[in-house]
């Protein structure tokens, strides 16, 4: 096992790549904190965490409330004994046109993203510079941190803001054994994708069979979704690796369609 007791918090993690994450990090050893708007649902997370064997809290958390994203660091720390992991992972989507978007629209997917991001890399590096180990820190970017869609310019300008924190952390880290990463899938199918799907086919005008084949997957080189495990095990290999030789990287997982 690659992450015995390890602790990990895990933003977002009720469902989707989060809750993949956590399972995996589960079966790798590691105590894992399900963090979500959703406690019903991560609640659900961790008992099926623990069916299984592994150990798990569910936490209530709005990722852009500064109060209690704090809190659920400091339980967190009180249960556990410290924080070695922590993944800015929650996120939404809002799919409209520039001229049409709204600034309310335009503030809730930054604030997410961003915002959320920000709190739990403050919360968690007050604690990881307090730990002589340090820790490692990851983002959920995507391939929209390296490159634009239509129709998501909040989305997109949010992932590639990302980008800057995770390599400032990476900086101002390293002296601290704080490590900073950030995975960059293409797209996975999550509530998130298969809630834009016929938002984008109203939007673009066409089916929703060419929403997936000429937008989603064009520019793979085979025509596939990246998984679910694919995430996983990518957020794995960036927790367990042993030395600050890889910080401040993005590393994308998307069947070739961006290739830096
Ligand atoms: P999802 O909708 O399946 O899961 C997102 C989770 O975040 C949900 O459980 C939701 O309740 C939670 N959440 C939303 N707002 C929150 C908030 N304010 N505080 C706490 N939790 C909140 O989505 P997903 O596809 O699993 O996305 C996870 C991350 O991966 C996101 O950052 C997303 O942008 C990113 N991503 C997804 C894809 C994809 O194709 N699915 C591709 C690239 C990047």
């Amino acid at each position: 096992m690659q992450l015995t007791d390890k602790t990990a918090l895990i933003t977002g993690a009720a469902g989707g790549i989060g809750r993949a994450i956590a399972e995996r990090y589960a079966r790798e050893g590691a105590r894992v904190a399900v963090a979500d708007l959703d406690l019903a649902a991560a609640e659900a997370t961790v008992a099926e965490i623990r069916a299984n064997g592994g150990r798990a809290m569910a936490l209530a958390m709005d990722v852009t409330d500064e109060a209690v994203v704090d809190a659920g660091v400091e339980r967190i720390v009180a249960e556990w004994d410290g924080l070695d992991i922590a993944i800015a992972n929650a996120g939404i989507q809002h799919i409209a046109p520039l001229h049409s978007l709204t600034f309310a629209d335009w503030r809730k997917v930054l604030a997410v993203h961003l915002d959320g991001a920000f709190l739990v890399t403050s919360a968690a590096l007050r604690q990881m510079y307090r730990q002589e180990h340090g820790g490692c820190l990851i983002y959920m970017g995507s391939v929209h941190s390296k490159l634009a869609s239509p129709l998501k310019a909040p989305y997109v300008a949010a992932k590639h803001g990302l980008l800057g924190l995770c390599r400032t952390v990476a900086k101002e880290g390293a002296k601290h054994r704080v490590r900073a990463n950030m995975i960059c899938p293409g797209f996975v199918r999550t509530p998130l994708v298969e809630r834009q799907i016929p938002e984008q086919a109203a939007a673009l005008g066409i089916s929703e069979e060419a929403v997936i084949r000429d937008v989603m997957l064009k520019d793979t080189v085979d025509g596939e979704f990246t998984t679910l495990e694919d995430i996983a095990e990518l957020a794995l290999h960036l927790a367990a690796f042993p030395s600050a030789a890889l910080t401040g990287q993005s590393v994308v997982a998307s069947h070739g369609w961006y290739m830096q």
